[in-house]
């Protein structure tokens, strides 16, 4: 049997959160995390976690897996817990909603708040907007992001600063539209992040990019958008 521990916190009927212990047979450490979930909520629905395509594309399973944040749907079992536990915990830095459910409302108004969507005032909007192929592969590495939150749910600078700071995805985000060719908005996008706090609060330690699970680089996109304000101020 594979021992699972996971976080519980209803905040209707708990005083506090607590640890609850589950068995599931040893099969399941060839399945993925999100499969154990939905094993043991047949038999207690009250456990709570978001989920959606179980495909690593929705971002909605972000959680703390034997301490490293990732989506519960591609990670295998046998992977996170090894021989030992299997442990599940809410991604860190965010209030708890219950259980395995964290509040994203700020992360995603941070998201809002670098206006992630094409701005072109050129005049042709109602024409195709071509774009060179090396121009298009500068957005490689970018384009992919899913806004699970596992970056930024990791991220120290953000757990002191999450008001002013706007953390490993969403300037990952931002960097995705300063660094696209028919994006005509470089240059406010730029200067919105120039103070002191919303770029500059990263520390470059790189967890941010140790638990991506999609394999991106925040923090050197973060780079990426402090060079650029070096090369625009000179
Ligand atoms: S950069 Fe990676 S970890 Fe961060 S939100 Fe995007 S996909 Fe998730
Ligand atoms: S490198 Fe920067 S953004 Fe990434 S976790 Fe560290 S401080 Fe946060």
């Amino acid at each position: 049997m594979i021992d699972v521990d996971i976080y519980r916190y209803n905040p209707e009927t708990d005083r506090e959160p607590h640890m609850q212990s589950f068995f599931v047979d040893d099969d399941f450490g060839k399945r993925m995390v999100l499969d154990v979930l939905e094993h043991l909520r047949e038999s207690d629905p009250s456990l709570a976690y978001r989920r959606s395509c179980r495909e690593g594309v929705c971002g909605s399973d972000g959680m703390n897996i034997n301490g490293k944040n990732a989506l519960a749907c591609i990670t295998p079992v046998t992977e996170a817990a090894g021989s030992g536990k299997l442990i599940l915990r809410p991604l860190t830095g965010m209030a708890v909603i219950r259980d395995l459910v964290v509040d994203q409302n700020h992360f995603f108004e941070q998201y809002a708040s670098i206006k992630p969507w094409l701005i072109n005032d050129s005049g042709t909007v109602d024409k195709e907007l071509h774009q060179s192929a090396a121009d298009r592969a500068k957005l490689d590495g970018l384009y992919e992001c899913i806004m699970c939150g596992c970056c930024t749910s990791g991220c120290p600078s953000w757990w002191w600063n999450p008001e002013k700071y706007l953390g490993p995805a969403v300037l990952l985000q931002a960097y995705r539209f300063i660094a696209d060719s028919r994006d005509t908005a470089s240059g406010e996008r730029l200067g919105a992040l120039s103070d002191h706090f919303s770029v500059y609060r990263c520390r470059d330690v790189g967890n941010c990019s140790w638990v991506c699970p999609k394999g991106l680089n925040p923090m050197g996109a973060i780079s990426d958008i402090r060079r650029t304000l070096l090369k625009t101020s000179l």
